[in-house]
């Protein structure tokens, strides 16, 4: 496991009766690319603005490299916030430089940088335009490019992606594996499961507050009981209409998708499977990132009325 770059430990923050973080702790491998995710109000922006120290927090502590934030350390990290912001009377290509120099980058080189930048996203003919002239899309390219311009070491990137159309969700999601590969360590908070999906190797889901699960994308998705198995067998043979740990089947695709009985073991039904014939396939359905996590949300929600109701 790579050593952690964000460390969060046992943040809380409320807004009058509101627990808006309620204990998380988090662990942001160097090098990553983490999927920070969760529903609607659940305290993503909260946990982040904590972190970037823009509000402060009730309880908590958060280190960076193993210390608090700092300007020596805010040289070295860049925040793109849910509510864009660039000055509107600025030209594009001077106001990426102007927001370079803040990050301690010399004049004449955020210069280039800023035109560069401008380049990759498709926007070198407006590098002398007013962001005013700008569509909103165009406009988070270049708060986009601010972001990353300085050449961070830790982003944090809060739903990049709203707003934009594909091709401009390909060219960023493109910015953010050439900025990892650089060796940038990337926070992506996102309603966009299948984006996170596509790009994150770890990933944490909060809810209400709290942290409901984490780890890496391939650990999360093994973990998570599997919902289905698709067979077939030699000759065509359908599947006995009873096994043990098998709700329903039903014939799609040239196979047999059967459907497990929650809390059904994978091996017990291979095995049953097995002993009903030779398999010519077995395959293990995994289930996608927003099955998990409607899953996980819909299970909390429903112990929590519970939990109300008793
Ligand atoms: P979204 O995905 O909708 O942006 P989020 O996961 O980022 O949501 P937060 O914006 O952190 O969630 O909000 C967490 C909770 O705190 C919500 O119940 C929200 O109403 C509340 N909250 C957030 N900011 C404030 C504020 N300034 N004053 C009062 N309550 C707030």
């Amino acid at each position: 496991m790579a050593s952690a770059f964000l460390h969060v430990n046992d943040l809380g923050k409320s807004y009058g009766q509101v627990r808006a973080v309620d204990g998380i702790s988090l662990e942001i491998p160097k090098g990553s690319i983490y999927g920070f995710l969760g529903p609607n109000g659940s305290g993503k922006t909260t946990t982040i603005r904590c972190i970037m120290n823009i509000i402060l927090a009730d309880r908590g502590e958060i280190l960076f490299d193993g210390r608090p934030l700092d300007r020596q350390l805010l040289d070295r990290v860049g925040y793109l916030p849910e509510e864009r912001g660039l000055y509107r009377k600025m030209k594009c290509a001077e106001q990426l430089a102007f927001l370079a120099t803040l990050k301690s980058v010399p004049r004449k080189e955020a210069q280039r940088r800023a035109e560069a930048w401008l380049e990759r996203l498709g926007l070198g003919e407006w590098k002398d335009r007013k962001v005013d002239a700008l569509s909103k899309g165009m406009q988070q390219k270049v708060q986009f490019a601010a972001t990353f311009l300085f050449e961070p070491d830790l982003v944090i990137l809060d739903e990049p992606f709203s707003g934009l159309d594909p091709l401009n969700v390909e060219t960023m999601r493109d910015v953010i594996r050439e900025q990892n590969a650089r060796g940038c360590t990337i926070i992506l908070s996102t309603h966009m499961l299948a984006e996170a999906e596509k790009l994150c190797d770890s990933v944490c889901l909060i809810e209400g507050g709290r942290k409901v699960l984490d780890g890496t994308l391939e650990a999360v998705r093994t973990d998570f009981p599997l919902k289905s198995v698709r067979v077939a067998y030699a000759g065509g043979k359908e599947p006995p209409a009873r096994l043990p740990g098998i709700a329903h089947r039903v014939f799609q695709d040239d196979s047999w998708r059967l459907t497990l009985e929650s809390g059904a073991s994978t091996d017990a039904v291979l095995d049953a499977l097995r002993a009903a014939g030779q398999l010519t396939l077995f395959a293990a359905n995994r289930p996608a990132l927003d099955e998990i996590f409607l899953s996980v949300v819909r299970e909390r929600r429903a112990a929590a009325g519970t939990e109300a109701a008793s």
